[in-house]
């Protein structure tokens, strides 16, 4: 048994070798850029009008009205002291512009221009190199691609990055009892639900999984199961077997397929038969089949890994702290990711912890971690991972 902390650690310190591909800048959202960027010119490269207005030279309260320079004109205009010209937002402002005065404090009578109030200098135009100058670093390798990376490497011209590939994972979910959804059911049987949040959850942080097996408590049949799921991924993600129960056989399965075991139980709660393997470049971990432990050491632990083979240079999910809105003292003997629900900044520990309880997990958006018989009064911060 390890701490949450060494279980943490073994995964974040995996040695890995990443692989790098290219891919097109509306396909590179959630990967991690492969190398160090910089900007290849200037941002802005020209100086240009922040408002829909005139460019003005010289500070004065009436000007000249010369011509006119909208967005995407390429013509080179020269103002003489006293001349102004029309101008739009992101237009590259004519040489000898003091400054740009917003349209709405303005009139125009008989082509003269008349100022509401007087201009400052520099006002309403955004420099040349205001944001980024030719050559500056913009990303270190390992930056993920968000949304607004891709619109400033979009802003760069560069339509090609060379990222990280992400990790291909495989699922395998075990259980006499499970039936898919939408199929008939016997008494005794319960619906198969796991990989349903497992893949939700990947999805959520960008990641698909390749292959999802369905297997029977069969020592045979898992061990099959197991040896055909390796032959095509990089992580595989086994749901139910891992516990000490006579048809748990999960655990011996991968051994005899050559795993070699990093971790086996965590001391906490949910999640205690939480194992975790490597076969050499391969990672897996078998997470105990009880949904809310099962999606928990999901977010707790495989999204790490996940993230770290994918070359984020962050990995997990950020750790926050909320005022919690109730006393709570933690009594189940081990630290626990309790099923928490943030709302306008305070946490409220949910009703029903319960390792099954899936319930409380889908109404609430957090995971609070309370440790080994701490206790919190009103108002007191508690740790909190959103999960949605
Ligand atoms: P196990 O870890 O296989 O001993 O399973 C623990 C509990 O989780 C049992 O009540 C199982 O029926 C339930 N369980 C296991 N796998 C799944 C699954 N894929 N979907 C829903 N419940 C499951
Ligand atoms: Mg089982």
């Amino acid at each position: 048994m390890v701490t949450i902390e060494e279980a943490l650690r073994i995964v974040k310190d995996q040695k890995i070798s990443l692989k790098r591909e290219s891919k097109s800048l509306g396909d590179a959202l959630g990967y991690a850029l492969a190398t160090n960027t910089v900007s290849p010119f200037d941002v802005p490269e020209f100086d240009n009008s922040a408002m829909d207005g005139y460019a003005l030279c010289g500070l004065c309260q009436e000007y000249q009205l010369v011509g006119e320079v909208a967005a995407g004109d390429s013509k080179d205009i020269s103002l003489q002291d006293g001349e102004a010209v029309r101008i739009f937002t992101g237009a590259k402002v004519p040489q000898n512009t003091t400054a740009v005065m917003m349209q709405e404090k303005t009139s125009v009578k008989n082509g003269t221009l008349y100022l509401d109030e007087m201009s400052k200098i520099g006002q309403n135009i955004r420099k040349k190199g205001g944001q980024l100058t030719e050559g500056q670093a913009v990303f270190e390798k390992g930056h993920l691609l968000n949304p607004p990376s891709l619109a400033l490497m979009g802003s760069l011209g560069l339509s090609e990055l060379e990222v990280f590939s992400r990790p291909q994972v495989n699922i395998i979910t075990t259980g006499n009892e499970l039936v898919k959804p939408g199929e008939p059911k016997t008494e005794g049987q319960i619906y198969e639900s796991n990989s349903y949040a497992i893949c939700g959850a990947l999805q959520q942080f960008g990641f698909q999984y390749h292959q999802k097996t369905q297997i029977k408590d069969d020592f045979e049949a898992t061990k099959a199961g197991i040896k055909k799921a390796l032959k095509s991924c990089n992580v595989l993600i086994v749901s139910g077997g891992i516990s000490v129960g006579d048809y748990d056989f999960v655990k011996q399965s991968l051994e005899e397929n050559g795993v070699n075991h990093l971790f086996y139980k965590v001391f906490q709660k949910p999640g205690k038969p939480l194992y975790f393997g490597r076969k050499e470049n391969q990672f897996v971990f078998a997470l105990p089949g009880n949904p809310a432990s099962s999606l928990t050491c999901f977010y707790v632990y495989v999204l790490p890994l996940l993230q770290k083979l994918s070359g984020y240079g962050n990995v997990g999910l950020t750790t926050y702290q909320f005022p919690i809105k109730h006393g709570y003292e933690n009594r189940f003997g081990r630290p626990s990711f309790l099923k928490a629900a943030v709302v306008d900044g305070k946490a409220e520990i949910l009703d029903g912890q319960g390792s099954s309880m899936i319930q409380s997990m889908a109404k609430g958006n957090a995971l609070a971690f309370v440790d080994h018989g701490e206790v919190l009064k009103e108002g007191d911060l508690v740790r909190c991972k959103l999960i949605s």
